[in-house]
């Protein structure tokens, strides 16, 4: 494993902020990047993987096809990455691993959002009881460690170690200890750098707000109901009293870009406060740390009550219950005869499923699956059901 080289590029960073000239290195020597930093690096790579295209195509609440504006996993991604840096810049912390993590952190999503993730999971449970199932999260490591293929020297794309720790934001103690050094944490209960656990909170950050925006523009949720909403109705009333008149779609803009921005600097001052507190001096010491990113106590509280609401109203309203029966079904009939037939398999797909253990076929399957993009699946599912459609891709 290749690890200190050079000399320390934090420049104007806390000393808690981790640091590209003293990674853990990466699975695979490789020479050290010139004029951009091993964080760049990975953040570069990351942009041009194809799972990172993929991620245009895939559901994050609506399928793709439902609409041109609501969020996919691709800008999700980008919000997530906008959101990550303003808070690291605010607490002087590597703004360029948070952004690698944000862009990568959705990598192992399957279609049709966490439905699809829930149904390939049973459909591989079902199968081999022993695989220990299908984790979107664990599926995002398992992509850029080895599923995607672009380099000569390796399989994946040989990232750093503190960019997989951060891809890796939660891990069973079973799975954690097959994973090697990036799964030890889970093991003796120890924090990844800040960067990563503030990578998570944004993340929230992102998707609370997005769904509110997303959930109203469909109907499926109304400003009536989220009146209720103490987050929601005081950022609401504070955009109403500064410009009294402005149509609706103008005001929810406001209230909703308002909430992204006291979210922002409760993160970034409860994180301040614990930091100035237990005072770690490196990225190591803030692993040893309990965890330092954080919410304050009262923004914690109204932002489980948004996602309560989220929760009940949108992601279990019966037209989102809808679509999500309708993802399970073709993920588990796309499992099932791939597993009955793996012949029906793409040639390069079949390659990887064929002579290996039925354990490690289901799981090329999986891949092959989680892989896809929405409407790849619909339409792979078609081909393989509905006599009509022709089979030339
Ligand atoms: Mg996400």
């Amino acid at each position: 494993m290749q690890t200190r080289h050079g000399s320390s590029m934090n420049h104007g960073l806390a000393p808690y902020a981790a640091d590209p000239a003293v990674t853990r290195g990466r699975r695979y020597a490789e020479d050290p990047p010139m004029g951009r930093t091993e964080f760049q690096r990975d953040r570069d790579r990351i942009v041009h993987a194809k799972a990172f295209r993929r991620l245009e195509y895939k559901t994050q609440v609506f399928v793709n096809h439902e609409g041109d504006l609501f969020r996919t996993r691709l800008t999700h991604s980008i919000e997530v990455a906008q959101i990550c840096r303003s808070v690291a810049r605010n607490l002087r912390l590597n703004e360029d691993l948070i952004e690698a993590i944000a862009l990568a952190h959705d990598l192992g999503h399957t279609p049709f959002g966490h439905a699809g993730q829930d149904a390939l999971d049973a459909a591989l449970r079902a199968r081999q009881p022993d695989s220990q199932g299908f984790e979107h999260n664990l599926q995002s490591l398992r992509v850029v460690d080895r599923l995607e293929q672009r380099y000569g020297a390796f399989d994946g794309l040989n990232l750093c170690f503190e960019t997989r720790e951060g891809i890796l934001k939660h891990c069973s103690k079973a799975r954690a200890a097959h994973l090697g050094d990036v799964g030890r944490r889970f093991l003796d209960g120890t924090q990844p750098s800040l960067e990563a656990q503030l990578a998570n909170l944004c993340d929230e950050i992102a998707y609370n707000n997005h769904d509110i925006d997303d959930g109203l523009r469909s109907g499926l949720i109304t400003l009536s109901q989220l009146q209720e909403i103490e987050i929601f109705a005081s950022h609401w009333r504070i955009a109403s009293e500064r410009y009294p008149g402005i149509d609706e779609r103008r005001l929810t803009a406001e209230t909703v870009r308002r909430m992204i921005n006291t979210l922002i600097i409760d993160l970034t001052s409860t994180t301040a406060s614990r930091i100035a507190e237990l005072a770690p001096d490196s990225s190591d010491a803030v692993r040893a740390a309990p965890p330092l990113a954080a919410f304050s106590a009262a923004v914690h509280r109204q932002s489980r009550e948004l996602k309560s609401f989220l929760r009940d109203n949108l992601y279990r309203h019966f037209q989102v219950m809808r679509m999500t029966h309708k993802a399970r079904r073709i993920i588990h009939e796309l499992f099932d005869v791939f597993m009955d037939e793996p012949g029906l398999l793409p040639p390069r797909h079949q390659r990887r499923a064929a002579g290996t253990p039925p354990r490690a076929q289901a799981r090329a399957i999986a891949d092959y699956i989680a892989g896809m993009t929405d409407r790849y699946a619909m339409l792979e599912h078609r081909r393989l059901f509905d006599m009509a459609t022709r089979h030339a891709s």
